[in-house]
């Protein structure tokens, strides 16, 4: 499937370079930079390059391969924060009562610290 790009979406935005990023990591298809807003000592964002895929389920029916390279883009942010060892949680928030603001598909990478078992 090709690349698509929303003007209205924040990620979109932070890909095509618009607002700034902290990158932690990139690939062809993937991006990888540090949340605003950190809810654990690491919490990381990877996204798509594509704008396609609203949440994990698209992505996964979409495109398998994309969604299974998220998955292993996130464990490679892991490993290289220094969280391979303690652990840590990959979230894929999905629709309003999972408080997902962004309709952009993205993986959170939080750890660095123990976490609480599910809450923010
Ligand atoms: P959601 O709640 O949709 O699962 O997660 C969206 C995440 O995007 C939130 O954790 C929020 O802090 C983060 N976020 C929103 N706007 C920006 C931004 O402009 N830059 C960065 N780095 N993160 C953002
Ligand atoms: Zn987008």
């Amino acid at each position: 499937p090709a690349t698509t790009s929303d003007p209205d979406c924040v990620f979109c935005s932070i890909l095509a370079g618009k607002i700034p990023s902290a990158a932690v990591r990139e690939s062809e298809r993937i991006y990888a930079f540090r949340d605003i807003a950190p809810q654990a000592a690491v919490h990381v964002l990877v996204i798509p390059r594509t704008h396609e895929y609203a949440n994990a389920g698209e992505i996964a029916s979409g495109d398998p391969e994309l969604a299974a390279e998220l998955l292993r883009e996130a464990a490679a942010v892991a490993k290289g924060e220094g969280l391979a060892e303690g652990g840590y949680r990959i979230v894929l928030n999905t629709g309003h009562h999972a408080g997902q603001t962004v309709y952009h598909v993205h993986a959170h990478v939080l750890g660095g610290e123990p976490l609480g078992r599910f809450g923010a």
